[in-house]
């Protein structure tokens, strides 16, 4: 039921007349719980049951999009071509844009400092974002490197040896329209990251940065041209590619249907929802 798409949300249960408000049931209990105001709610769509910005499933769906990505990057790695000198840093949810300088590639590819101050060059012409004003107000000389350091990503791909680095970036929509999937939200996903790869190329021009999407749709849709072509850039095996994809596809469903699964549990059961957890570090858009 959940891999096809047909949960019964509020906001599908009102409009059959089952329900009197399209507001979110487990941000309903979360917000209760905390003694809050339970104004401006979100809809319980299945968009939102599915993303972050769920208050009551917001940690089940960062563990599923942890969980996709450690298996996506585990399955190119060991089927890299055996030449390949492509090295997979995946971050994992504690990480963020400053951790691989802890390693000893990253500070080779260019200077920590040398970078924050491209990064800020780029990050200075973004406007503020309203939940920023209050952080930006309080220290605006310290704010653009934090937020460019606090940034999260999923991981990078590097190739000393060539000088060619990758962004990754993994992102579920709620869309399944190929063209859709392909066109719009592979723009999104790149716009997030434009500061990133521009603050790269400033800082070492010498090397070539890039990044890659793997995006996937409404009920694990995937646009199957498009994963190879990503597969090829990384090195993947040809040979491997078709069991990598029937793999991730899997993975997805598998990690859908354990989010919806949490959810009916606790519409029906009314446990109270966990709201502890990384929230703070996967944006309200991610999706799973
Ligand atoms: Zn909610």
């Amino acid at each position: 039921m959940a891999v096809a798409g047909n949960t019964l949300t509020a906001s599908f249960l009102t409009k059959i007349r089952n329900m009197q408000s399209t507001g979110c049931r487990l941000c309903t209990i979360a917000r209760e719980a905390r003694g809050e105001s339970t104004d401006g709610l979100a809809d319980e769509t299945h968009g939102h049951i599915n993303s972050a910005g769920c208050e009551g499933i917001a940690t089940k769906v960062t563990a599923a999009h942890h969980s996709i990505l450690r298996h996506l990057y585990d399955s190119m790695h060991a089927a890299q071509k055996p030449k390949s000198k492509l090295k997979f840093v995946m971050l994992d949810k504690a990480s963020n844009m400053g951790t691989p300088w802890r390693r000893e590639e990253f500070p080779r590819i260019c200077n920590k400092d040398d970078l924050a101050e491209k990064a800020q060059d780029i990050e200075v012409t973004k406007p503020i974002k309203k939940s920023q004003e209050a952080r930006y107000n309080l220290d605006p000389a310290s704010f653009f490197v934090n937020h460019f350091w606090g940034r999260r990503l999923d991981g990078f791909a590097i190739n000393e040896a060539l000088q060619i680095g990758f962004v990754l970036e993994f992102k579920r929509s709620t869309d399944r329209d190929e063209v859709f999937l392909r066109e719009v939200k592979e723009a999104e996903a790149n716009e997030q990251h434009k500061s990133i790869i521009g603050a790269r190329k400033a800082a070492a021009p010498e090397w070539e940065f890039g990044q890659i999407n793997f995006l996937v749709g409404n009920r694990g849709s995937l646009v199957e041209s498009d994963f190879y072509t990503k597969l090829k850039q990384l090195d993947v095996q040809e040979l491997e590619k078709d069991k990598l994809f029937a793999n991730h596809v899997t993975q997805v469903c598998e990690a859908h249907n354990r989010v919806i699964v949490s959810f009916l549990q606790q519409v029906q059961g009314g446990t109270r929802p966990t709201t502890e957890g990384s929230r703070e570090n996967i944006g309200h858009d991610v999706h799973l």
